[in-house]
This record gives C-alpha cells, structure tokens and sequence, in this order.
C-alpha cells in the first residue's frame, strides 16, 4: 500500500498499487502550483485508488486542451491530486504528498519548452516539449 496525506493531514490518500508513470512537468500551469518549480505527478489507476478528506476542485483547460481537475487541501492549500476529464480511469498525485517520496522518482521531464532558462531539469531523463502521450 502506498500513502500519502497534505501538510495538515485533513486528507490521506492510498493505493493498492505502484504508480503507472511518474512525470517531473514544467507546464505553465504547473509553474504555478509548484511555487517557482515544475511538479512530480505520479498517475494511479483510480480503481486502485481512495482518499478521504474534504478536497476543494479547480477546474480550467491546460495547455495540453484538456479540461483539468486540480484538487487541493482548503485547510492548508497543499496541492494533492490532478484529474483529467478525458482519462477518469487515471488520478494524478502531487509527489510531495507522499509518505515516502522515495517510491515518487520520475521517469521523464515534459513540457520542457514552458520552463524558464534556469530550471533544474535532469539531464539523465528523457524530456519532451510539451505534451506525452497518454500515460494509459
Ligand atoms: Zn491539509
Ligand atoms: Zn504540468
């Protein structure tokens, strides 16, 4: 079981299973919720995957013409989980959420052409532009 909760602990998360991919993302809209950094999301299938707490939606279109479901801890403003409504079957969770971090490490950098000039990307990892394929 993996595990995780928002600063506050008002929500916990789990999943029965490992993440599917795990993605570092500089996309602009990313830049804003990572205060100044890109995000880690790691995608769950959401069959697999149950949290409890009182969440708050927002709901906008990201770069990639998706509309996008972003939901947050209203207690303490830790951003938790990303949904797109074109893929219900997967649920993307913010990487610091994570009980252990450790099981969080990202397999490729996307949305590269977003970020600004002094960005830490790492040079190991694959990277694209903008937007990957679907993750499943
Ligand atoms: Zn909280
Ligand atoms: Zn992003």
């Amino acid at each position: 079981m993996i595990t995780g909760k928002c600063l506050c602990g008002a929500v916990r998360w789990k999943s029965s299973e490992p993440p599917i991919a795990t993605r570092a993302c500089w996309c602009r809209d990313c830049q804003y919720i990572g205060a100044g950094s890109g995000t880690v999301g790691a995608a769950f299938r959401t069959a697999a995957f149950s949290f409890t707490g009182k969440t708050t939606d927002y709901s906008s279109v990201a770069d990639s013409g998706n509309r996008m479901h972003r939901r947050f801890c209203p207690a303490c403003g830790t951003p938790l989980f990303s949904e797109a409504e074109v893929r219900p079957h997967l649920i993307f969770v913010r990487v610091g959420t994570f009980d252990d971090p450790e099981l969080a490490k990202p397999a490729m950098t996307i949305w590269t052409a977003s970020a600004p000039s002094w960005a830490c990307i790492d040079e190991d990892l694959p990277r694209l532009e903008g937007q990957p394929p679907p993750a499943a």
